[in-house]
């Protein structure tokens, strides 16, 4: 079981990933942790990359496949993974296809979640967290009991820069941009899932199970 998820921020992505590793007993593998992992354990793929990391510079497509190769023939990685963050472009896409048809494998299915945009937008910009230690609530989902005081040590709640509208407008719009291509090349392949990601936790679970089984059904 070999997975990747799509989704823009605000669409629950991470938390029906959590659900995910816990049923299929797969990890999840973010490029971030991987990158972190390596670079403390001394590995040669992690000194290369620190090197690009420490000049600023975006670590190289074809470090990032030889670090998901090593990371995924670890024991874990035995019945499956999850990947996160990757791939972001259709060079990368191709990149990991030749990785896995390399060792037999192939990529199970590209979940995607769609939200209606002026849904996440209301999701993002009504954020809220405590200045103090950090719990979040939402506007409408989650208020605080007392408006704009923490439930949990009375700390100010508020929004976070990142949440205005206006910039969450334009991280979404960079988010589509940048992710179209990619789900293209694996909607042309017939391996990209569309789950609608609207609704209850429960039910985003209930049809990311569905499209998972149909799609290895079919
Ligand atoms: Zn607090």
């Amino acid at each position: 079981m070999i997975l990747a998820l799509f989704g823009p921020p605000g669409s629950g992505k991470g938390t029906q990933a959590k659900y995910l590793i816990r049923s299929l007993g797969i990890p999840q593998l973010s490029t971030g942790d991987m990158l972190r992992e390596a670079i403390k354990s001394g590995a040669d793929v992690g000194k290369r990359a620190k090197d690009f990391m420490d000049r600023g510079a975006l670590v190289p497509d074809d470090l990032m496949i030889a670090l998901i190769g090593e990371r995924t023939s670890q024991s874990d990685c035995q019945k499956g993974f999850l990947l996160d963050g990757f791939p972001r472009t259709v060079q990368q896409a191709e990149a990991l296809d030749r990785l896995l048809t390399s060792r037999g494998l192939a990529m199970t299915a590209v979940l995607s979640f769609k939200v209606d945009r002026a849904e996440l937008v209301a999701r993002l910009s009504g954020r809220l967290v405590c200045s103090r230690c950090g719990a979040s609530y939402h506007e409408r989902a989650k208020p605080t009991k007392v408006e704009g005081v923490c439930d949990l040590c009375g700390g100010s709640v508020g929004k976070r820069p990142d949440d205005r509208p206006e910039v969450v407008e334009s991280r979404l719009e960079t988010f589509m941009t940048s992710t179209q291509p990619v789900e293209a090349y694996f909607r042309q392949q017939g391996r990209l899932l569309e789950v609608d990601a609207l609704g209850s936790e429960e039910e985003v679970k209930q049809r990311v199970a569905a499209a998972i089984n149909g799609g290895r059904a079919g």
